[in-house]
């Protein structure tokens, strides 16, 4: 069709991408009324469809495409000539429209400015009012019951408008323009304090909220996809009560500053930095700790950097009005179960950990956590997808027959669906293994199904036989895909750059279950979406004693040391590892290295980034997953790049040279910065080094240990940025495992979906 005559035109116009929520109906509206046009919008499940009519359609189109509202996303438009169409008296906001199809899920967004001004003026009808938005900021995906996205299919159903909020409900020239979670201090849901037994407690629930913080108290805060657990970062005694009730020892806990300014004072952060930490999304960033600050040392013991974020609802925003200190705010769970959404749960579950509740009676529909991010050389290196970002949708090329669902891994678990002509991941689920978290799991497979109305015919998951996704995916009964972990991590990589073609993958991640059985995790392939070709690998080292070498970095590194040395040298060596060992612990692990008994062979980097921790004396025992490698970015010098030595050898990576070479250096004092710099170089060398083998091929990366912002930030620098392909947009981590799974059967079963 053409849309540059200048006579009356009638067209349909077809948008999706990220277009409901986010002000885009008024926006239309907006336009239409600027541009002279009539007829109507509407949101349907295939996405926003506006018919125009008028002589300046080209013009409005190209209006809608270049002025869009700050979180809207245009991934497609499709526009069509409607020659018989009906003629039009003005331009009209349509009823949604319920129907096949499927469209991006609106996200939740941080109160935005305009908001923000309103609830501190005195004279505004929502001062001080903790539940304000408008078409522009507020909840979105964690209240929608069913798409499309309206008011009577959100939680905020059973709230009924007053007369006012009606008023600019219907106002196309409001600000709150079918802004669905639209409400005030009359009509709109209500603050709650209850102590730990879920008694109320008398009195204004924010006072007592900042009071008791104030106190050294710690506090559940409802929040916009679940709980946290809140108490003032600065006072030891609260944060280490918090620790000891919540028996987590070391894990780094988030930590909610009042402002900008104030984040400022604790933190060192780049202009890229401060951009995603103050943006519309407001996710939790990990960013360099100043030293010196009255932050408690419980926060991020033995790391350097510190996961900040600012107030996202309003909230946050009332309770730092009478708070002058950090708040650590993190999700409330057990461990690492799913967050907790429902106020009876935080009682129930966690009545011993909190001194009080403060709640309100707007439901959380959707779990969702906060986003977890941090940034290597300007870009996004997604740690957590939330709050924000979650579920993501990635437009097809093609349309899909049948719908397929992808399980994921164990840990860090998230579900993919691909409908229709989408794929869309969804946000951080947990590590499941826990009844809660299987719930959950559980939970967000029917949510999807729902939202998108499918029914997958195939699903796909982990090929290791013992993850609860894989037994869930046998249990359906439906056509069962497996697919390597690591592979996966690569195809979740070239999904989110829609690659097709090639590639040259590394998958540095923990241990998970090769093709041959042992535990990969070290590996290096040339994959395309058919299948790939394992054609490097760490030279495959003993876990010591099996998950309790996992626990236990020294178990890695002693086996190391069993492979370069004999028995007597091993006891006589002046290492931290050995000196984390008895003698005759030393000769017992000998002889069960030597007879392989409870000693499973892996190539997992981020075990060896373990047993390197142990060896330079960084750390020897674990409290979380990955805290070896965190302490070692923290003495990461970039001025120093020479690698250790290694070989490569018909594709087998060999690392004993490197083990010498710490042993040598640990001799000597104040090493650490060396060794940490040396190591992440070297990981860098051995890419490179495949790299130079197959210079015409893309490279891609997948897999948790890229989560080491040192190792990022080198990579970033040191290849050529139109070869080399890191996610920004999904996690690097296991949690876009479901996502690679998806994006391999999508490309094999196509005789199936062209039939
Ligand atoms: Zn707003
Ligand atoms: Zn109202």
């Amino acid at each position: 069709m053409s849309v540059g005559s200048s006579y009356n035109q009638s067209v349909r116009i077809l948008v999706q991408g990220i277009v409901q929520g986010v002000g885009f109906r008024p926006f239309v509206y907006r336009m239409a009324k600027q541009h002279h046009i009539k007829g109507t919008v509407c949101n349907t499940p295939a996405g926003v469809v506006i018919e125009a009519q008028g002589i300046r359609c080209a013009s409005f189109i190209n209006a809608l495409r270049t002025n869009l509202p700050p979180r809207a996303r245009i991934d497609s438009m499709s526009i069509s000539d409607v020659p018989d169409s009906i003629q039009y008296d003005n331009f009209e906001i349509l009823e949604s429209f319920i129907g096949e199809g499927s469209v991006a899920i609106p996200l939740d967004c941080a109160l935005c400015p305009a908001c923000e001004a309103e609830m501190d003026d005195p004279l505004n009808r929502r001062y001080r009012y903790p539940f304000i938005n408008c078409t522009d900021c507020g909840p979105r995906y964690t209240i929608i019951q069913i798409p499309p996205y309206d008011r009577v299919r959100t939680s905020m159903k059973h709230f009924t408008m007053c007369p006012e909020c009606e008023a600019e409900y219907s106002d196309p020239n409001s600000r709150r323009y079918h802004a669905e979670p639209i409400s005030c201090p009359q009509c709109g849901p209500k603050l709650k304090m209850i102590d730990n037994k879920a008694n109320v407690i008398e009195g204004d629930p924010l006072d007592l909220a900042v009071k008791m913080l104030k106190e050294g108290k710690i506090i559940a805060l409802k929040g916009l996809g679940g709980f946290h657990l809140m108490c003032d970062a600065t006072s030891d005694a609260a944060v280490s009560e918090l620790r000891r009730r919540k028996h987590r020892n070391a894990k780094p806990l988030a930590v909610m500053f009042r402002s900008l300014e104030d984040l400022e004072t604790y933190t060192l952060i780049s202009e890229d930095e401060r951009n995603h930490i103050a943006g519309a999304i407001k996710p939790i960033v990990i960013v360099r700790a100043k030293q010196g600050t009255n932050i408690s040392k419980y926060i991020a013991p033995t790391i350097d950097r510190l996961g900040v974020f600012l107030p996202y609802t309003p909230l946050h925003r009332l309770l730092f009005e009478h708070i002058d200190f950090p708040l650590v705010a993190t999700s409330a769970n057990v461990s690492d179960e799913p967050i907790i959404v429902r106020t009876d749960e935080i009682v129930s579950r966690l009545g011993n950990v909190v001194d009080a509740v403060l709640t309100h009676d707007r439901t959380i529909v959707n779990a969702l956590d906060d986003s977890v991010v941090q940034i290597a050389q300007a870009r996004v290196v997604m740690l957590r997808m939330g709050r924000g970002f979650a579920p993501r949708t990635f437009p097809l090329m093609k349309m899909l027959n049948e719908s397929v669902l992808a399980v994921g891994a164990h840990q860090k678990s998230a579900i993919a669906l691909g409908v229709k002509q989408n794929m869309v991941l969804s946000g951080h689920i947990g590590d499941l293994g826990s009844v809660e978290a299987e719930d959950y799991f559980d939970r967000t497979i029917q949510t999807f199904k729902r939202f998108y109305e499918c029914e997958p015919t195939v699903i796909a998951s982990d090929l290791h036989p013992n993850y609860s996704s894989t037994q869930y995916a046998v249990a359906t009964k439906r056509e069962h895909v497996t697919l390597q972990h690591h592979y996966a991590h690569i195809l979740a990589c070239m999904a989110e750059y829609t690659l097709n073609e090639k590639v040259l993958g590394f998958a540095f991640d923990g241990t998970g279950y090769g093709d041959d059985g042992t535990l990969w995790g070290g590996e290096v392939m040339i994959a395309d979406t058919q299948g790939y070709t394992r054609i490097g690998f760490l030279k495959p080292f003993t876990l010591l004693g099996g998950d309790k070498a996992i626990k236990e970095p020294r178990r890695i590194a002693l086996s190391l040391l069993f492979e370069s040395y004999s028995l007597e040298e091993v006891l006589e060596l002046n290492s931290p590892t050995t000196e984390a060992f008895l003698p005759h612990e030393i000769r017992t692990l000998h002889h069960m290295w030597l007879k392989k008994i409870n000693a499973p062979l892996s190539s997992s980097m981020g075990r060896l980034f373990d047993a390197v921790a142990s060896l330079g004396g960084f750390i020897q025992t674990l409290d979380y997953e990955g805290q070896g490698g965190m302490i070692m970015e923290s003495f990461v010098d970039p001025s120093i790049t020479e690698p250790f030595e290694f070989t490569l050898l018909n594709g087998v990576i060999d690392l004993s040279e490197m083990v010498k070479q710490i042993i040598v250096l640990t001799a000597k004092a104040d090493v650490k910065r060396i060794i940490a710099s040396r190591f992440i170089a070297t990981v860098e060398a051995i890419m490179c080094r495949f790299a130079n083998l197959h210079p015409e091929l893309p490279i891609v990366i997948g897999g948790g240990v890229f989560q080491n912002h040192a190792l990022m930030s080198r990579l970033y620098r040191g290849f050529d940025s139109n070869r080399f392909y890191a996610q920004q947009q999904t996690p690097i981590n296991d949690g876009s495992i479901a996502l690679g799974q998806l994006y391999y059967v999508i490309h094999n079963t196509k005789e199936k979906n062209e039939r």
